[in-house]
């Protein structure tokens, strides 16, 4: 049997990364041209955070600008990626008992294609979006994320895309690359070697682990598309940091990739 699809978490940190050139982008599109290409990409993006689970699940899905106060630029930019139907369906179906909603008005948001715009710049490899439901605990997504983990055998690649540490009160506009804050540095350490020793129990957990943990997580919608990658590794796969460093203070770019 062939190697299991990567599977990837993303910090994508500002939306203004999809019209940049920097040292997190290009390591995005180095990402894209290392990894085995993909049969199709299920993405679990912090901006698709409701009250349920559901699927992306129309052929042609709309480029989604949900910010407000960027240039004119970024709200030009189009991801004119294709749908996957079947992939949606065959989502559902790993699922089940589940319910997951075929959805046909959401579409890309910008946690997803703020990053792949650099990962996939051809918008050529279908995306189908999976919401995070809002009313459930990091255990319940952990759980659910375990059962999509056949996708990875049928090139399918699975990415998150949130920030390990995301706290925009503390979030210095305008500087690009100030130092971190020490409780981000702190959390970001732990975290990474939680990660790396396959310890994932305390992450899942994370609100317990004290105050670095919920200032850098203060909301869960950018921490959770972690927990759905971490769920999918398998025993023994290797797990590497190809993106790291913090902007503004206070959120970490930091990839994760398993496999
Ligand atoms: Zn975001």
């Amino acid at each position: 049997m062939s190697e299991p699809m990567p599977t990837i978490f993303f910090g994508h940190g500002n939306p203004l990364n999809a019209l940049a050139q920097n040292n997190w982008t290009l390591n995005w599109a180095n990402i894209g041209r290392e990894i085995p290409r993909p049969a199709a990409i299920l993405c679990i993006s912090a901006h698709w955070f409701i009250p349920e689970t559901a699927v992306t699940a129309m052929p042609n899905p709309r480029t989604i600008h949900d910010f407000g106060g960027f240039p004119q630029k970024l709200f030009e930019v189009q991801y004119p990626a294709p749908g996957s139907p079947e992939l949606a369906d065959r989502v559902q179906k790993l699922l089940a008992p589940v319910e997951v909603k075929s959805d046909a008005r959401w579409g890309l948001d910008h946690g997803t294609w703020s990053v792949l715009c650099h990962v996939f710049p051809n918008a050529d490899v279908p995306i189908v979006q999976l919401s995070i439901d809002e009313t459930q605990p990091a255990e319940f997504h952990y759980g659910l994320a375990n059962r999509l983990a056949p996708l990875r055998d049928e090139k399918i690649l699975i990415i998150g895309s949130g920030n390990l540490v995301h706290n925009l009160h503390a979030y210095s506009w305008g500087v690009h690359t100030p130092e971190p804050l020490d409780w981000a540095q702190r959390f970001e350490t732990t975290a990474r070697e939680m990660i790396e020793s396959g310890n994932h129990e305390p992450l899942i957990d994370y609100e317990l682990l004290g105050k670095d943990a919920l200032l850098s997580a203060p909301t869960p919608e950018h921490f959770l598309p972690l927990i759905y990658i971490l769920a999918l590794q398998r025993e023994g796969e290797k797990v590497s940091f190809p993106v790291e460093g913090f902007d503004g203070g206070s959120i970490s770019m930091l990839s994760v990739q398993i496999g």
